[in-house]
């Protein structure tokens, strides 16, 4: 059957029902026990290979085989560690692409959390989900999300795309349940559509048997993303239709999804589905899913009948021609509720950018609610890839965890206690929002202050990533600056644990989740203003809030701003250790998980939902 759009309002459509709420087979074994009985200082010059899926480039790291620097903690460790095989940047294979021991959390629920007496359904349809199919932050968000929903007794399930990418040795119970035809650009295409576990989440994965989501990436695949996605968000539909499945929400997320709105109440809605009610979360204003009109007929809608200011119209381009949509505003428009990742980045997006009005509009169900992070993912007490365990109350193995890392890229300082080297890690995605220039700043100078940096991240753009390549080749042959171009879920959980401090100097940042999970690992967050960063950290110096100061927070765009706060950060590192230690504890102590952001979505659902008890 193919139903083309439908123009009217929805009947039953979106409605604001809110009242009040709002770690060995290496030549370079060091056990401590062999380091405290080896005085000899030796400087080995060693050279080391990263693949990087971009490049490969090569290392001169002056490994420092010294030893004063552990004897502190390796004497108390030695025990613990005696067996630790320790890395090296000769290694043939990296110390993150080791084997790990099996990693499951699937059953790491909070167990004294009580049940909701009301059970809601919900389906996130997304276009990332943690681990499997994950570019940044929306990844970790709905996994987080969804296992906490789960743990509060909710029936959650995820729907995400079958990208050819996903490895699927990562997927529990993988079954194919079914073949069905799902409508696009004028013929039904067959679709597989499978069952499986993923960190104890159920999964659905949608597989067109057509070239969408083919590729060796989640995004940047050599078809149109933005057709896929809006084939996706109706295959989605269709199979809740064809399994007479009918959820209490449907929460969507970012411009990928925000197309199923649409087709729900203007078309789907129609049809068998009733019940469902849509929420949208709006992880980054930044992507508006820009959209052809005959793009939007390829998915069965009529794409004129959305042109207009109230709908899908990109108010940007009234008067060009041709006139376009944006599926971000029509999902704003569309859906029952509507929830952004901060309460300042709500503020912010109700202030300024061209969605603002639309979002003032529907300001009664916009919501900003702060992300949490999985803290049974990203547990250093716990975490599979740590060469040691810490927590606040045993933070011994967050030195050896800085250790291994430096001694792994060759980082090891020459002549000075490795523990008072402050080490600064910034792992993100490399593009403009993330402040560009105040990374390649910070670069300059914490290596001026005689610091340490590390910089894990990917380039989407070529530009941006030759630019680093030329800084890595600059820099990586030193001892205190490493830039690597790669995407390590592995190296990522390392480098948390090995930062004193955790880098986000963003322009803009939504929510930011890396400020957090810095913070979980015990690396004291230096942020800049913005968003959910500032919700999430706040100044050391501020003696008006010194019992929430956990961080270090500047205002300015300007590489001076960040340089006086790497100054004041470094000397607090240096000149207060035992502050500063206190400073690690109470970070570690902080909860930013899902549970409290999870009631408040809960909240959400359950103030949009039909035949609430
Ligand atoms: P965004 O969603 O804008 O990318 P967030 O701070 O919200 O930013 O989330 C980023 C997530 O992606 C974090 O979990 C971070 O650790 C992870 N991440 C970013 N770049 C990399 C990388 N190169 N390798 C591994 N993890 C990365």
């Amino acid at each position: 059957m193919i139903i083309q759009g439908c123009s009217s309002q929805p009947t039953s459509g979106p409605r604001s029902c809110f009242s009040t709420f709002f770690l060995l087979p290496n030549s370079n074994r060091y056990s401590f026990k062999k380091r405290a009985t080896t005085l000899k200082h030796e400087l080995d010059v060693v050279s080391c290979r990263f693949n990087s899926p971009s490049t490969n480039f090569r290392i001169q790291a002056l490994e420092a085989n010294k030893l004063d620097g552990v004897k502190a903690e390796g004497s108390r460790t030695n025990l613990q560690y005696d067996h630790l095989t320790w890395p090296s940047p000769s290694d043939k294979v990296p110390f993150w692409k080791r084997e790990f021991p099996s990693w499951d959390i699937s059953d790491s629920g909070h167990v004294d959390i009580r049940k909701d007496s009301d059970p809601i359904h919900i389906i996130h349809v997304t276009a990332e989900m943690a681990p499997i199919a994950k570019v940044g932050g929306l990844g970790d968000v709905v996994t987080g999300l969804a296992r906490a929903c789960l743990v509060h007794g909710h029936t959650v399930d995820v729907f995400l795309p079958f990208y050819e990418c996903i490895n699927k040795q990562r997927i529990k119970e993988l079954t194919l349940i079914s073949t069905y035809g799902s409508y696009h650009d004028g013929s039904w295409i067959p679709t597989n559509v499978y069952r499986g576990v993923v960190f104890g989440i159920p999964v659905v994965f949608i597989e067109p048997t057509n070239h969408f989501f083919k590729g060796q990436s989640v995004y940047g695949g050599s078809y149109d993303e933005l057709e896929a996605y809006l084939f996706f968000s109706r295959a989605c539909l269709e199979w809740l239709q064809v399994s007479a499945t009918q959820p209490d929400i449907i929460h969507v997320h970012e411009w990928q999804t925000a197309g199923l709105p649409l087709l729900y109440w203007d078309m789907y809605q129609y049809l068998s589905l009733q019940k469902p009610r849509i929420v949208l979360t709006i992880h980054n204003l930044e992507h508006y899913g820009e959209c052809r009109q005959e793009q939007l007929n390829k998915c069965g809608l009529d794409g004129s009948a959305y042109a207009t200011e109230e709908k899908a119209m990109d108010d940007r381009t009234i008067g060009h021609n041709p006139e376009r949509l944006s599926l971000l505003k029509g999902g704003i428009v569309y859906s029952n509720a509507v929830v952004t990742v901060s309460p300042t980045y709500l503020k912010e997006t109700l202030y300024s950018g061209w969605l603002a009005a639309t979002l003032i509009r529907h300001r009664d169900k916009y919501f900003g609610i702060l992300n949490g992070i999985d803290t049974a993912i990203w547990n250093p007490a716990t975490d599979a890839f740590l060469p040691a365990k810490f927590d606040a109350n045993q933070i011994e193995g967050k030195k050896i965890c800085k250790l291994y890392v430096q001694r792994g890229l060759g980082l090891v300082p020459e002549e000075q206690d490795s523990a008072k080297v402050p080490l600064v890690v910034c792992i993100t995605r490399l593009v403009a929002q993330k402040g560009l220039h105040l990374i390649t700043n910070a670069i300059r100078h914490v290596e001026a202050l005689n610091g340490q940096m590390i910089i894990l991240g990917t380039a989407p753009d070529a530009r941006v990533g030759s630019e680093f390549e030329g800084l890595a080749q600059l820099h990586n042959e030193g001892s205190s600056i490493r830039i690597l171009q790669m995407y390590s879920e592995e190296l990522s959980h390392m480098l948390y644990a090995a930062a004193d401090i955790v880098l986000v100097p963003s322009i803009y940042e939504p929510c930011g989740l890396s400020q957090m999970i810095g913070m979980r690992y015990g690396a004291v967050p230096l942020v800049r203003k913005t968003g959910g960063l500032a919700d999430t950290v706040f100044d050391m110096d501020d003696q008006s809030h010194s019992e929430i100061a956990n961080g270090f927070v500047f205002e300015g765009i300007d590489e001076g701003s960040l340089n006086c706060t790497l100054d004041r950060a470094f000397s607090f590192y240096r000149e207060k250790p035992n502050e500063w230690r206190d400073t690690v504890k109470k970070v570690l102590q902080m909860d930013n998980s899902w549970n409290n952001a999870a009631g408040k979505y809960i909240d959400v659902y359950n103030n949009v939902r039909v035949e609430h008890h």
